[in-house]
């Protein structure tokens, strides 16, 4: 099924996953045991888990393995397919074997240029079909109709290649309009920046349902890296706090695991969003935690949106 349809279905707020393709067959085994504990009992099911993919195709087979394998396990997956440096054939094979399994969700990314010897990119292949994701949208929709479910990336804080918010704001709407159906953002911890990232998208008369994108902080070396990577604004005080704890690991991953529950808690008491994107870093204990502490559980400890959004809001004062 479509994720906009599961989340037009789905009583009270909802998740999803994110994991990448382990490079090993044992890494392959541990990590389907891991989404399998985290997709049952006593967890609320994920509405969806989602599969990244190697720039330029770099982890093509190993994503599609990885997809495949969690489709077998009665799940939904959401395909992360990137257009540049790869040649079109690929998008194709891979849009085929997203049919043949039976998945019908696609984030459709740009990706970014190969850094160093990340990947090789062969000259004789021919790469001028993609330049931005709204041209992956508008090729899949020209090839495959109305079949996939299309997401798209959103970015909080700009994307670090835009010339102002008002411009990356525009392209989104352009990769909407091209055919999109759903938006995951990218990760952020200034909530306030995101709530009036929300409005702003709104405002431009964009109404597809939006994810957010969260990931619980492992660990600081980790998380300074992707701050820098990403450039995604962080309050000044999470540094503070990482700096008093940072040598100590299993610190930093509790301080991880609050700030996330309470960042989730916000954004589904803001009332602007319905559900959230865990980005796991294929680590099981972290989201499993907060979504103890959140109390989505499969025994209904949702309870009833009304009454857990009063918790919640009692919670955030
Ligand atoms: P675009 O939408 O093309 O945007 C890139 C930049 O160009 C922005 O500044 C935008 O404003 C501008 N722009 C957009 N359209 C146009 C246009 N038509 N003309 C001119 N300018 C335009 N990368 C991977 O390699 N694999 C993954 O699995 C992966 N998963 C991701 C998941 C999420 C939720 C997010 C947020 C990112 C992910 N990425 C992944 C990273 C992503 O590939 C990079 O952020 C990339 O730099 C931009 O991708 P995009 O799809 O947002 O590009």
């Amino acid at each position: 099924p479509h994720l906009t349809d599961l989340i037009t279905a789905r009583q009270g707020p909802f998740h999803t996953y994110e994991f990448f393709p382990p490079r090993t067959q044992p890494g392959l085994a541990n990590l389907l045991d891991r989404i399998g504990r985290l997709a049952t009992a006593p967890l609320n099911v994920p509405l969806a888990v989602s599969v990244t993919w190697g720039a330029g195709g770099s982890t093509a087979d190993r994503s599609l393995d990885l997809a495949e394998a969690i489709v077998k396990m009665g799940l939904e997956v959401i395909l992360h397919l990137t257009c540049t440096n790869m040649p079109i054939e690929k998008v194709d094979k891979a849009l085929q074997r997203c049919r043949d399994i039976g998945i019908q969700n696609i984030l459709a990314l740009r990706g970014d240029a190969p850094r160093g010897d990340e990947y090789a990119v062969d000259a004789n292949d021919n790469f001028d079909e993609f330049e931005h994701a709204d041209d992956l949208i508008r090729y899949i929709r020209k090839q495959h109709g109305d079949y996939f479910c299309i997401g798209v990336a959103g970015y909080p804080t700009p994307h670090p290649d835009s010339d102002s918010a008002e411009s990356d704001l525009h392209y989104l709407k352009v990769k909407v309009d091209a055919g999109a159906n759903f938006i995951i953002t990218q990760l952020f911890y200034d909530i306030g920046e995101f709530e009036r990232w929300v409005l702003s998208v709104r405002g431009a008369g964009i109404d597809v349902p939006i994810l957010p994108g969260v990931m619980p902080i492992q660990n600081f070396a980790s998380f300074r890296r992707l701050a820098n990577l990403t450039k995604c604004s962080v309050p000044p005080n999470i540094f503070t706090d990482l700096e008093r704890i940072k040598a100590d690991d299993a610190a930093v991953k509790q301080y991880g695991v609050r700030l996330a529950t309470t960042m989730v808690n916000r954004l589904i008491a803001s009332g602007l969003v319905n559900g959230v994107h865990f980005c796991t870093l294929n680590l099981e204990k972290s989201v499993r935690t907060i979504l103890e502490k959140l109390g989505w559980l499969a025994d209904g400890g949702h309870g009833s949106p009304s009454g857990r959004n009063q918790l919640i809001q009692d919670d955030a004062q």
